[in-house]
Protein backbone atom coordinates (compact mmCIF):
# COMPACT_ATOMS: atom_id res chain seq x y z
CA UNK A 1 0.00 0.00 0.00
CA UNK A 2 1.72 3.10 -1.02
CA UNK A 3 1.77 6.00 2.01
CA UNK A 4 3.11 9.40 3.02
CA UNK A 5 5.56 8.53 5.91
CA UNK A 6 5.73 10.54 8.43
CA UNK A 7 9.03 10.71 10.64
CA UNK A 8 8.41 9.46 13.89
CA UNK A 9 11.68 9.61 16.26
CA UNK A 10 10.47 12.35 18.31
CA UNK A 11 8.34 15.65 18.00
CA UNK A 12 4.52 16.22 16.94
CA UNK A 13 4.45 13.33 14.40
CA UNK A 14 1.30 12.44 15.21
CA UNK A 15 -0.44 15.49 14.71
CA UNK A 16 1.01 14.95 11.16
CA UNK A 17 -0.54 11.83 10.42
CA UNK A 18 -4.20 12.95 12.03
CA UNK A 19 -4.04 15.36 9.75
CA UNK A 20 -3.06 13.26 6.41
CA UNK A 21 -5.91 10.63 7.17
CA UNK A 22 -8.42 13.41 8.21
CA UNK A 23 -7.58 14.24 4.18
CA UNK A 24 -7.91 10.78 3.23
CA UNK A 25 -4.50 9.61 2.47
CA UNK A 26 -2.40 6.77 4.03
CA UNK A 27 0.25 7.50 6.21
CA UNK A 28 3.02 5.64 7.82
CA UNK A 29 4.87 5.99 10.71
CA UNK A 30 9.24 5.54 9.79
CA UNK A 31 11.38 4.78 12.64
CA UNK A 32 13.53 2.57 10.81
CA UNK A 33 14.83 1.85 6.93
CA UNK A 34 12.80 -1.19 6.11
CA UNK A 35 9.64 1.50 6.62
CA UNK A 36 10.68 3.83 4.50
CA UNK A 37 10.18 1.41 1.42
CA UNK A 38 7.14 2.32 -0.98
CA UNK A 39 6.78 5.81 0.49
CA UNK A 40 5.34 8.31 -1.98
CA UNK A 41 6.76 11.19 0.38
CA UNK A 42 8.18 11.57 4.00
CA UNK A 43 7.33 14.44 6.37
CA UNK A 44 10.01 15.37 9.22
CA UNK A 45 7.88 16.93 12.28
CA UNK A 46 8.53 19.50 14.35
CA UNK A 47 10.25 18.82 17.51
CA UNK A 48 13.75 19.04 18.82
CA UNK A 49 16.18 19.35 15.91
CA UNK A 50 19.17 17.99 17.65
CA UNK A 51 17.43 15.01 18.85
CA UNK A 52 16.06 13.90 15.88
CA UNK A 53 19.05 14.43 14.20
CA UNK A 54 20.75 12.17 16.50
CA UNK A 55 18.08 9.63 16.21
CA UNK A 56 18.11 9.83 12.42
CA UNK A 57 21.93 8.76 12.63
CA UNK A 58 21.00 5.96 15.63
CA UNK A 59 18.68 4.56 13.60
CA UNK A 60 20.56 5.08 10.04
CA UNK A 61 17.94 6.75 8.53
CA UNK A 62 19.96 9.44 7.36
CA UNK A 63 21.91 8.81 3.99
CA UNK A 64 18.36 6.31 2.54
CA UNK A 65 16.43 9.81 3.54
CA UNK A 66 19.05 11.70 1.03
CA UNK A 67 18.93 9.16 -1.26
CA UNK A 68 15.61 9.15 -1.94
CA UNK A 69 14.87 13.01 -1.98
CA UNK A 70 17.99 13.35 -4.30
CA UNK A 71 15.72 10.75 -6.32
CA UNK A 72 12.80 12.77 -6.35
CA UNK A 73 10.91 12.18 -3.21
CA UNK A 74 8.60 14.88 -2.21
CA UNK A 75 9.89 15.48 1.32
CA UNK A 76 8.43 18.25 3.80
CA UNK A 77 10.31 19.92 6.74
CA UNK A 78 8.18 21.82 9.18
CA UNK A 79 10.05 23.97 12.03
CA UNK A 80 12.93 21.48 13.39
CA UNK A 81 12.27 19.19 9.60
CA UNK A 82 13.04 22.78 8.14
CA UNK A 83 16.34 22.98 10.32
CA UNK A 84 17.34 19.29 9.49
CA UNK A 85 16.81 19.40 5.83
CA UNK A 86 18.72 22.70 5.45
CA UNK A 87 21.85 23.17 4.08
CA UNK A 88 23.62 25.62 5.84
CA UNK A 89 22.50 26.38 9.59
CA UNK A 90 25.19 28.91 10.36
CA UNK A 91 28.32 27.65 12.73
CA UNK A 92 26.09 24.62 14.43
CA UNK A 93 27.39 21.47 13.50
CA UNK A 94 24.41 19.44 13.59
CA UNK A 95 24.56 16.25 11.20
CA UNK A 96 21.36 16.81 8.90
CA UNK A 97 20.05 16.43 5.71
CA UNK A 98 21.55 19.18 4.57
CA UNK A 99 18.51 18.91 0.94
CA UNK A 100 17.08 22.17 0.80
CA UNK A 101 19.00 25.13 -1.01
CA UNK A 102 18.44 27.43 1.97
CA UNK A 103 20.27 28.92 5.11
CA UNK A 104 18.60 29.18 8.25
CA UNK A 105 18.94 29.85 12.17
CA UNK A 106 17.39 28.23 15.11
CA UNK A 107 15.02 30.05 17.62
CA UNK A 108 15.89 32.52 15.25
CA UNK A 109 13.08 34.52 15.99
CA UNK A 110 14.60 35.48 19.30
CA UNK A 111 13.02 35.04 23.03
CA UNK A 112 10.73 38.10 22.37
CA UNK A 113 9.34 36.30 19.91
CA UNK A 114 9.98 32.44 21.28
CA UNK A 115 6.53 31.50 19.86
CA UNK A 116 3.64 33.62 18.17
CA UNK A 117 0.86 33.46 15.26
CA UNK A 118 1.07 35.24 12.09
CA UNK A 119 -2.03 35.35 9.39
CA UNK A 120 0.56 34.70 5.59
CA UNK A 121 -0.70 34.23 2.44
CA UNK A 122 0.28 31.38 0.40
CA UNK A 123 -0.53 32.08 -3.24
CA UNK A 124 0.41 28.05 -3.51
CA UNK A 125 -2.57 27.26 -1.53
CA UNK A 126 -5.33 30.04 -2.77
CA UNK A 127 -6.86 32.45 -0.21
CA UNK A 128 -7.84 33.31 2.55
CA UNK A 129 -4.69 33.31 4.38
CA UNK A 130 -3.01 31.08 6.68
CA UNK A 131 -2.81 31.35 10.16
CA UNK A 132 0.79 30.09 11.16
CA UNK A 133 1.83 29.20 14.29
CA UNK A 134 5.70 29.64 15.53
CA UNK A 135 7.39 27.92 18.48
CA UNK A 136 10.84 28.52 18.83
CA UNK A 137 11.10 28.55 15.13
CA UNK A 138 14.22 28.87 12.92
CA UNK A 139 14.18 32.04 10.49
CA UNK A 140 15.06 31.11 7.30
CA UNK A 141 18.06 33.66 6.39
CA UNK A 142 18.32 33.13 2.43
CA UNK A 143 16.94 31.09 -0.25
CA UNK A 144 18.98 29.76 -3.30
CA UNK A 145 18.11 30.69 -6.73
CA UNK A 146 16.39 27.01 -7.52
CA UNK A 147 14.23 27.75 -4.12
CA UNK A 148 10.91 29.69 -4.62
CA UNK A 149 9.40 31.74 -1.41
CA UNK A 150 5.83 30.35 -0.88
CA UNK A 151 4.91 32.59 2.11
CA UNK A 152 6.68 35.71 4.04
CA UNK A 153 6.28 37.30 7.08
CA UNK A 154 5.07 41.00 6.34
CA UNK A 155 8.51 42.19 7.22
CA UNK A 156 9.46 39.72 4.10
CA UNK A 157 11.45 36.74 6.07
CA UNK A 158 10.45 33.90 4.01
CA UNK A 159 8.14 31.26 6.13
CA UNK A 160 7.50 28.74 3.50
CA UNK A 161 9.73 27.71 0.79
CA UNK A 162 9.60 24.97 -2.33
CA UNK A 163 12.88 23.43 -4.24
CA UNK A 164 10.78 21.14 -6.69
CA UNK A 165 10.24 17.85 -4.12
CA UNK A 166 11.28 19.29 -0.60
CA UNK A 167 8.80 21.64 0.82
CA UNK A 168 9.73 23.71 3.87
CA UNK A 169 8.21 26.02 6.86
CA UNK A 170 9.35 27.50 9.55
CA UNK A 171 5.75 26.91 10.97
CA UNK A 172 3.73 24.48 12.18
CA UNK A 173 0.51 23.59 9.40
CA UNK A 174 -0.53 20.60 12.03
CA UNK A 175 -1.36 22.53 15.06
CA UNK A 176 -4.06 24.32 13.48
CA UNK A 177 -7.30 23.04 12.25
CA UNK A 178 -6.68 24.38 8.44
CA UNK A 179 -5.66 21.47 5.98
CA UNK A 180 -4.67 23.44 3.09
CA UNK A 181 -0.72 23.16 3.65
CA UNK A 182 -1.03 19.28 4.07
CA UNK A 183 -3.13 19.36 1.00
CA UNK A 184 -0.85 21.39 -1.05
CA UNK A 185 2.05 18.17 0.07
CA UNK A 186 -0.55 15.93 -1.38
CA UNK A 187 -0.61 17.25 -4.46
CA UNK A 188 3.05 17.38 -4.48
CA UNK A 189 3.17 13.87 -4.14
CA UNK A 190 0.91 13.07 -6.73
CA UNK A 191 2.22 15.37 -9.01
CA UNK A 192 5.49 13.40 -8.64
CA UNK A 193 3.74 10.28 -9.29
CA UNK A 194 1.90 11.05 -12.21
CA UNK A 195 5.33 11.37 -13.35
CA UNK A 196 6.46 8.79 -12.87
CA UNK A 197 3.29 6.47 -13.95
CA UNK A 198 2.68 5.40 -10.72
CA UNK A 199 -0.88 4.41 -9.37
CA UNK A 200 -2.29 7.91 -7.40
CA UNK A 201 -1.67 7.56 -3.81
N1 LIG B 1 13.76 25.19 18.32
C1 LIG B 1 13.63 23.83 17.87
C2 LIG B 1 14.96 23.32 17.33
O1 LIG B 1 15.88 24.02 17.27
C3 LIG B 1 12.56 23.71 16.81
C4 LIG B 1 11.22 23.98 17.42
C5 LIG B 1 10.07 23.32 16.73
O2 LIG B 1 10.22 22.38 15.95
N2 LIG B 1 8.90 23.76 17.09
O3 LIG B 1 15.05 22.19 16.99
Amino acid sequence: MVAIGVLALQGDFAEHVAVFEHLGANTREVRSPSDLEQLSGLIIPGGESTTISALLERWELTAPIISLARGGMPVWGTCAGLILMARSIGSDTTPRLGLLDADVLRNGYGRQRDSFEAEVAIPAIGAPTFRAIFIRAPIIQRVGPETKVLASLEDGTPVAVQQGNLLGSSFHPELTADTRFHAYMLRIVAAHRKARHVAPV
